[in-house]
């Protein structure tokens, strides 16, 4: 078992990021531009990442997928 004593909390407001699509070979990958060191942070997936900044932040899609309600 390697526990470590450091436990990182996450804060209370997480920063949501728009991420933009980056389409290399046969692999979708989403880039944002990181709020903590403003550098562009690849990832591979939505939802709450870890910057290698060592960051949490939500990554959410620039055009978010809207669903239509109207009949
Ligand atoms: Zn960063």
């Amino acid at each position: 078992m390697n526990q470590t004593a450091q436990y990182t909390a996450l804060t209370r407001e997480l920063p949501s990021v728009a991420a933009v699509d980056l389409v290399t070979a046969g692999t979708l990958q989403l880039v944002v531009t990181c709020p903590n060191c403003g550098a562009q942070h690849r990832h591979l997936g939505l939802g709450l990442r870890r910057s290698p900044c060592g960051v949490f932040y939500l990554v959410s899609r620039t055009e978010p997928i809207a669903k239509l309600s109207a009949a």
